[in-house]
């Protein structure tokens, strides 16, 4: 025995969450099992500098739709990091919070294959991998390949771990117009975050199950 602690191994699982669905959980899940992660942290944006939000509730909501998602599973935990930060919402700057509040941690940062390709295009990408592994679920549409080149040029770049998960074409657009639809999302997102949109008549619609 070294007399070492072993570090905690952490997972953070970006985005706009607008609403969580269950491709969200089971990428993070699955990164959970096959990364060997202690627990996976579920990080709503609050101002995502990358993609304009539609039909945005409000962060408090989409903070509040991941709480209700995560409810009742140990592995998963909610942050509120970059709903309270002012400004937008920098990866790395999360990061670099996260390693200061969890210096014996090691952080993995969780995307879908889609987002990892666009990689290089986000603020300090370098200065994110320095701070943590990339885990990127393969995702029907992004070949490795795509994913291998975005990343071939940035150091840090080569330590990316890729894990796979069972293939759900799920996404938040198609949940928000089903809701302006009327139409069933039962099953798609977990039934507390159905209620909760019901409820308080997010995106426009009512959800009949
Ligand atoms: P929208 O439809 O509003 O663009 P989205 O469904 O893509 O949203 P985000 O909150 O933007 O959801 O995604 C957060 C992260 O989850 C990203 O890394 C994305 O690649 C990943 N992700 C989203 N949907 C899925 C899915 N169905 N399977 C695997 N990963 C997913």
């Amino acid at each position: 025995m070294s007399g070492q602690l072993s570090s905690e191994r952490i997972g953070i699982l970006g985005g706009t969450f607008n609403p969580p669905h269950i491709g969200h959980l089971i990428c993070g899940q699955e990164a959970h099992l096959r990364l060997g992660l202690d627990r996976v942290i579920l990080m709503p944006a609050g101002r995502p500098p990358h993609k304009p939000l539609e039909e945005d509730p409000g962060a408090e909501h989409r903070l509040e739709l991941c709480r209700r998602a995560a409810l009742g599973d140990s592995r998963f935990e909610v942050s509120d990091l970059e709903v309270r930060r002012p400004g937008p919402s920098y990866t790395v700057d999360t990061l670099a919070t996260l390693h200061a509040q969890l210096p014996d941690s090691e952080l993995f940062l969780i995307v879908g294959g889609d987002v990892a390709a666009g990689l290089p295009t986000w603020h300090d990408p370098e200065g994110v991998l320095r701070r943590a592994t990339l885990a990127v679920a393969k995702r029907r549409g992004t070949p490795r390949e795509s994913i291998d080149s975005a990343l071939a040029a940035l150091r840090g770049g080569e330590r990316t771990e890729f894990f796979r998960m069972p293939g759900i074409e799920v996404s938040s657009t198609e949940i928000r117009h089903r809701v302006q639809m009327q139409e069933p999302i039962r099953y798609l997102v977990p039934d507390a975050v159905a209620s909760y949109i019901d409820e308080h008549r997010l995106y426009g619609g009512r959800t009949p199950s």
